[in-house]
């Protein structure tokens, strides 16, 4: 049962460094610069709407470039505006620009179902390459008291994903998705 879920868009303004604002990946395509911390954002900000649309209330770890978040407090921050699901939105990146697909990351055993249930609907959705989902025990957001998990939405260095991500429709159905999964928990 959800009552109140932290949407939060990866990277951003004192992510690493106060003061100082950290795009996450970046990728420069025929002179266009995108960064992983302004998609996500989009997405953060869709995804509320979803999540508001069906009467859930959200906590948002930024709303914009210029709110300061820290990546070391965001899950303590979630913690005390009295959320009970985590869900942090982000971009892969690596040093190939074939590398593609979509994961779905998790830390807790019991919040593996989620995450596996979010694959499955958002991969039908997008038709990105399955990549699975992925324990990770490292991740500063992924320690949230509470269910958690971290979106890799697709690769911003690859061209066909990053289209993909960028069409607002895609935008829209994989939000929607997040939302109705996460509230059939
Ligand atoms: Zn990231």
């Amino acid at each position: 049962m959800v009552n109140k879920v932290c949407v939060d868009p990866g990277h951003g303004m004192s992510n690493r460094s106060k003061g100082v604002f950290d795009p996450g990946a970046v990728h420069v395509e025929a002179g266009v610069r995108f960064e992983e911390a302004v998609i996500a954002l989009k997405y953060g900000l869709t995804l509320k709407d979803e999540f508001r649309a069906r009467g859930i209330d959200v906590f948002m770890t930024r709303d914009d470039a210029e709110d300061h978040a820290p990546v070391g407090q965001r899950a303590a921050n979630a913690k005390n505006a009295g959320c009970d699901l985590f869900v942090s939105l982000h971009l892969n990146d690596f040093d190939d620009d074939a590398a593609n697909g979509f994961e779905v990351l998790f830390r807790d055993n019991a919040d593996k179902p989620l995450a596996q249930q979010l694959q499955k609907a958002i991969v039908a959705i997008t038709k990105m390459r399955d990549r699975g989902v992925k324990q990770r025990t490292d991740l500063a957001v992924l320690k949230f008291d509470g269910t958690a998990v971290l979106i890799e939405l697709g690769f911003i260095a690859n061209d066909r994903d990053r289209e993909t991500l960028l069409n607002p429709q895609i935008r829209a159905a994989v939000c929607k998705a997040i939302a109705e999964v996460a509230l059939a928990q």
